[in-house]
């Protein structure tokens, strides 16, 4: 910042203190301002803006040390500085304890002192303005930070193609419902599915619109299912839904639906596939009647999908 754009209020109630103090600010190359009085002063300082205020302690009507305290109130960043007597210095260290930057002893010695204790203060400001901008620069990095985190910590459990859940993430959730079920003596089911003839779809329609149909069809279900279920891609074109709290008998009727629903959307290209639509294989198990660990009720629901595949598709199969 400009000196010249640096303004310093100048508050005594004797003129030609008020004169001294002028010149050797000005000079300094500051803008500078005088008041004759506190009260003056203060009604000055709520108007504008002031980086340093350099007031005589002992004043009729409101004194330096009460401007001091309304200064802080209203800009806890604008530098005081008390002007004070010999005889009273102990009133200039009381100023700095409520606040005050620095104090000038009058009658001033030395004139260079004023621009000295001038400049540091208007230094100190500097600071106080370029520490809050880097702390507002860290703040600002740290939430692009986090917001990068929380991408990444959904890159790594999101399936790429079809942004359901990914296989790794699967078999943690499938491990803490596991632990949750064991725990609270609960059921859960698993359904697995695969997309029939879908080798047929990629040959008929092409690999891209595979892609668009397993896409499709995922978020189809995704947005059919409890916001409690996990729905997940296995691998390829097969699928696997957790279902928390579930019985088999439920989770079949779920499947059921969701078998039902598939053969009905009109998905792109259906009409080219052996029966004139898009279907889906299911097969489902159950915790803790089918296994009581993760691969068991793994095996279990994927020989039911088998089961459904050799019995002419477009089917669910309990285990
Ligand atoms: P079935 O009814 O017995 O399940 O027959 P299918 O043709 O669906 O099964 P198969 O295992 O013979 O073929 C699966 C096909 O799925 C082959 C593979 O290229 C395709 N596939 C797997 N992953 C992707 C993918 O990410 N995108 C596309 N477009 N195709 C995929
Ligand atoms: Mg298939
Ligand atoms: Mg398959």
């Amino acid at each position: 910042m400009n000196k010249k754009d640096i303004k310093i209020l100048v508050v005594d109630d004797e003129a030609s203190l008020r004169a001294i103090l002028d010149q050797v600010l000005s000079d300094e190359g500051y803008d500078v301002v005088t008041a004759s009085s506190g009260e003056g002063a203060l009604e000055m300082f709520s108007k504008d803006t002031f980086s340093v205020v350099i007031t005589d302690i002992k004043m009729p009507g409101m004194s330096g040390i009460d401007l001091l305290k309304e200064i802080k109130d209203i800009d806890s960043d604008t530098q005081v500085i008390i002007m004070t007597s010999h005889a009273s210095v102990d009133s200039a260290v009381n100023a700095i304890r409520l606040g005050a930057y620095d104090y000038l002893i009058k009658p001033f010695e030395d004139l260079d002192i004023i621009a000295a204790v001038a400049n540091r203060a208007i230094e100190r400001t500097r600071l106080i303005e370029e520490n809050r901008e880097l702390v507002e620069k860290l703040r600002g990095k740290n939430e692009d930070l986090e917001q990068a985190n929380k991408k990444l910590k959904q890159l790594a459990i999101r399936d790429g193609l079809t942004g359901i859940y990914n296989h790794r993430y699967f078999q943690e959730a499938l491990m803490m419902e596991l632990i949750r079920a064991k725990r609270y003596e609960r059921g859960f089911s698993l359904i697995f599915f695969d997309i029939d003839h879908f080798k047929h779809y990629n040959d008929t329609n092409g690999h891209p619109q595979g892609d668009i149909l397993l896409r499709e069809l995922a978020q189809n279900l995704s947005d059919r299912l409890r916001e409690s279920d996990i729905i997940a891609r296995y691998g390829g074109e097969e699928f696997v839904i957790i279902m928390p709290e579930t019985t088999k008998d439920i989770a079949c009727n779920v499947a059921e639906g969701i078998r039902k629903y598939v053969e009905t959307y009109p998905y792109e290209g259906r009409d080219k596939q052996p029966e004139g639509k898009v279907t889906i294989s299911m097969g489902v198990s159950s915790f803790p009647e089918d296994g009581d660990n993760g691969t068991s009720l793994i095996q279990a629901a994927d020989k039911a999908l088998y089961e459904a595949k050799s019995g002419g598709r477009n089917q669910v199969c309990r285990s």
